[in-house]
């Protein structure tokens, strides 16, 4: 595997997760309009999960988004510094394999727990 494969892995990845987070925001703006013009269902549809827990679903979506767009950002500056792979903890080579399963990840699966 030379660099240009592991920068296009991660570019894709990075340009999936943002897709991911418009995809998130949309979602959250729409429910927003729904909340502020009175359509809050929570009592008349009891069957239905309340506007409130989506938000709160939806917000709990878009950090982990946020998040995962900063890992892969990080990686693509690690991997112009030649530095991606390498465990940002212990400073050893994480495996390939993790690597193919989670582009951006900067832990080796040891530190990442
Ligand atoms: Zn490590």
């Amino acid at each position: 595997m030379n660099p240009p494969d592991q920068r296009d892995r991660l570019r894709l990845a990075l340009d999936g997760l943002r897709q991911d987070l418009l995809a998130i925001e949309v979602e959250l703006v729409a429910t927003r309009a729904v909340r502020a013009n009175g359509g809050d269902d929570d009592e008349h549809d009891p069957d239905g999960i309340p506007l409130s827990s989506v938000l709160q679903l939806l917000e709990g979506q878009k950090m982990r988004a946020v998040n995962d767009i900063r890992e892969a950002q990080a990686s693509l500056v690690d991997l112009a510094h030649g530095t991606y792979g390498i465990c940002r903890i212990c400073s050893q080579p994480i495996p390939p394999g993790r690597l193919e399963i989670r582009p951006t990840t900067s832990t080796c699966v040891n530190c990442a727990g």
